[in-house]
């Protein structure tokens, strides 16, 4: 006869799942957890592989749809609340209730924040009486996997590729052991890799400067950016170049001028630097050879490829197809 455990770990594979792991609440930091449900005595965590595959087309500059679709909507609005709610059914067959938990990604608390993911102009704000559980402080606790410099939750199968969502139950279910492998060396790669300098050498995200460069404000990353694009702006080539700070206010401003690209079917943005920080990440680890997922041919097979950064007079008549790689 197998263990609750065990069936929930099953169930969650039948669904698609990945890893699973468990958290007793006692080793919950969160305080939300305790909020939600005063009453829960687990916190499970299940993980979904990104496919390495969905970022190819970003990786060649070949296409675009197929990241933010297959290893971000998909995952999140299909395959992860169907497998939630599998789980959660048979946790309630069992007699125990059980709380999914997935990302709100229009919802915040704060102020002035944004989620680079989605329309900023589509989150709801200061909704102090929303309360989230904090997705990367509950996968550590419940030993996911470590925290990169880049805020990452990186796992020994998969690095960076992964997302997740939680169960919250009064059933009691054996904890599993703390993550306990160092993955992260900060070697700064992450850093390096942002088209927008949006993660400081210490690893703090900017958020709304991420989300200018996460949908495409760098033109040599940006196939789909006309010529003259911000040619009346007198930070132009600052903008384009990835140099320029912005503030939120500055950054809506660009966002603004910025879409080329439609969204995904749920609203997701685009995304346009393909999360250029966690792919270099996984070539980061892979090269050290400490992924346990393994591949017969390494992600990077040529050199990462840059557009020209294209003043507006020089070459007017240029078009994007006749732009070069180089
Ligand atoms: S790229 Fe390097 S510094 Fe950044 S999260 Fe990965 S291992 Fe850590
Ligand atoms: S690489 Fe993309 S997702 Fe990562 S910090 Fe930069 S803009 Fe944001």
């Amino acid at each position: 006869m197998n263990t609750l455990k065990e069936k929930i770990i099953s169930r969650f594979v039948k669904f698609g799942g990945d890893l699973v792991r468990f958290g007793s609440v006692e080793q919950c930091t969160d305080p939300t957890v305790h909020l939600l449900m005063p009453e829960a005595r687990t916190v499970i965590c299940a993980a979904f592989r990104q496919l390495r595959g969905a970022r190819r087309g970003i990786e060649e500059g070949s296409t675009y749809y197929q990241y933010t679709t297959n290893a971000v909507e998909v995952l999140e609005e299909n395959v992860m609340p169907i497998a939630l709610l599998r789980v959660c059914a048979l946790l309630e067959d069992e007699g125990f209730e059980a709380l999914p938990q997935r990302r709100n990604q229009t919802v915040m608390s704060a102020a002035d924040d944004t989620n680079f993911e989605v329309d900023h102009r589509e989150i709801y704000r200061n909704r102090q009486a929303e309360h989230q559980l904090d997705f990367e402080q509950c996968a550590l606790d419940c030993g996911l996997g470590e925290r990169g410099l880049s805020g990452s939750i990186l796992t020994k199968e998969f690095g960076p590729f992964q997302r997740y969502v939680f169960i919250l139950t009064d059933a009691e279910i054996e904890p599993d052991q703390p993550f306990s492998h160092h993955l992260c060396d900060h070697c700064g790669e992450c850093v390096q890799a942002c088209p927008g300098h949006a993660l400081s050498a210490e690893g703090r995200r900017d958020r709304w400067q991420c989300s200018a460069y996460y949908i495409g404000a760098n033109m040599t990353k940006n196939p789909f950016m006309p010529p003259e694009a911000f040619g009346d702006d007198p930070e132009r080539l600052a903008i384009i170049s990835g140099e320029v700070n912005l503030s939120p206010e500055r950054a809506r401003a660009i966002i603004e001028k910025l879409i080329y690209y439609p969204p995904i079917k749920h609203g997701y943005w685009s995304s346009i630097c393909g999360r250029a920080c966690d792919t270099a990440c996984y070539i980061h680890l892979e090269e050290k050879g400490i992924l346990t997922k393994k591949f017969n041919s390494p992600f990077r097979i040529r050199p990462e490829w840059h557009l020209p950064l294209l003043t507006t007079s020089s070459n007017p008549g240029e078009t994007q197809s006749q732009r070069q790689k180089n």
